[in-house]
């Protein structure tokens, strides 16, 4: 492992650090993350922070026992500045709260805002520190989970190393809460189902994330070639080791060959709004690189999309082949799959610009 180089982390802590008691916040597990993130900084090792525990922090201010989407809204909106108040005592240097949803950093010129917001507060040695901005999402708008919105993140300010604490040292081959005999995974190199399976479906009380959505975040982050780890946050060895340069819990190699900023944008953050059905000789073209995509094999339109909006390319089967940028809205696509002539679609490109840009395609893993 090459930590000595590392210029930017990202670290994410859920909520049962920083509100455990689920009544208000508390510094106790923080202290030894903040020490951690000021020795970082001593280093010259730029820091953003993804913190959980509004909902967690606000809990305690309503006397409402059912927790409905609106209560747990209003509590997001309390809790949050009792969140940032907690971690902002711990420094001698100035904090920024950001809040973002997925309808942020799905939006290519808002992910890039926020890439130039983080870019500004670190150079001017201000700590970020990020959540979803849970009072205004919904089902639609959400990330769902700071684990993945952490990975997002790391991509977006293009991060070095994602720090994931959790409650346990790391991933485990079966549950080390119910199984004595579960051992620890020191490196991943390859993320596959049988890494999910490991995962099982562990959630933790407090939060909304567990054992899986950290495996979706090491995804997400070794793709774009970001080392990642899930470490104990609960203990100060986890952060000393870190510090040392040894792996204290489970390191997610990255990829060798990660993929480019934009392709891993539109595989990871962007949601596909619509799906291009296609046939063989496209998913042969979409694999020889160079080769000219027509619409000519465009069996089917779904969904309704803009120009530029990001779609899904998957065959007949169901196999998906990619996402890609439609350089059409689905009304024109849809117009131009029902023409009987195939030769209709060929001879549109050539005079208008063809469907989908090579360079705007994310090959995706067969499944
Ligand atoms: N954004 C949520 C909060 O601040 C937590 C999400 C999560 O636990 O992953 O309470």
């Amino acid at each position: 492992m090459e930590r000595n180089n590392w210029k930017r982390i990202v670290i994410k802590c859920g909520s049962a650090l920083i509100a455990p008691e689920k009544n208000g916040c508390s510094s106790h597990y923080l202290l030894s993350i903040a020490h951690f993130i000021l020795r970082c900084r001593e280093k010259g090792i730029e820091v953003v922070l993804v913190s959980s525990g509004s909902v967690a922090a606000g809990a305690h201010l309503f006397a409402e026992q059912e927790r409905t989407l609106p209560i747990k809204k209003a509590m997001a909106a309390a809790g949050q500045t009792e969140m940032i108040a907690t971690w902002d005592k711990l420094f001698d240097f100035a904090t920024a709260q950001i809040l973002l949803t997925h309808a942020d950093l799905r939006d290519r010129e808002r992910y890039v805002s926020v890439r130039t917001t983080i870019d500004k507060l670190v150079e001017s040695g201000i700590l970020p520190i990020v959540n979803e901005n849970d009072t205004i999402t919904t089902d639609k708008l959400k990330v769902g989970d700071n684990d993945n919105l952490s990975a997002m993140v790391a991509a977006a300010c293009d991060a070095d190393a994602l720090i994931i604490c959790s409650d346990v040292d790391g991933l485990y081959d079966k549950n080390p809460h119910k199984h004595d005999d579960a051992k620890l995974l020191d490196s991943i190199t390859h993320i596959d189902q049988s890494i999910y399976d490991m995962a099982g479906g562990a959630v933790s009380d407090v939060g909304t994330g567990g054992m899986k959505t950290k495996i979706q975040a090491a995804e997400k982050a070794v793709s774009h070639g970001i080392d990642t780890f899930i470490i104990n946050g609960f203990t100060e060895l986890s952060f000393n080791q870190l510090l040392a340069g040894n792996n204290p819990g489970t390191h997610f190699k990255p990829h060798a060959a990660p993929m480019n900023e934009h392709q891993h944008w539109m595989t990871h953050t962007s949601n596909a709004q619509g799906e291009l059905v296609v046939d063989d000789d496209f998913d042969s073209a979409l694999t020889e690189e160079g080769e000219e995509l027509t619409g000519a094999s465009i069996i089917e339109v779904n969904g309704q999309f803009n120009v530029g909006d990001t779609v899904l390319v998957r065959k007949d089967d169901g196999t998906k082949l990619a996402k890609a940028k439609s350089n059409y809205s689905s009304c024109l696509l849809n117009f131009i799959a029902e023409q009987p002539d195939k030769k209709f679609a060929d001879d549109f490109q050539d005079t208008t610009g063809p469907i989908l840009s090579v360079k705007n395609i994310a090959i995706l893993e067969k499944q």
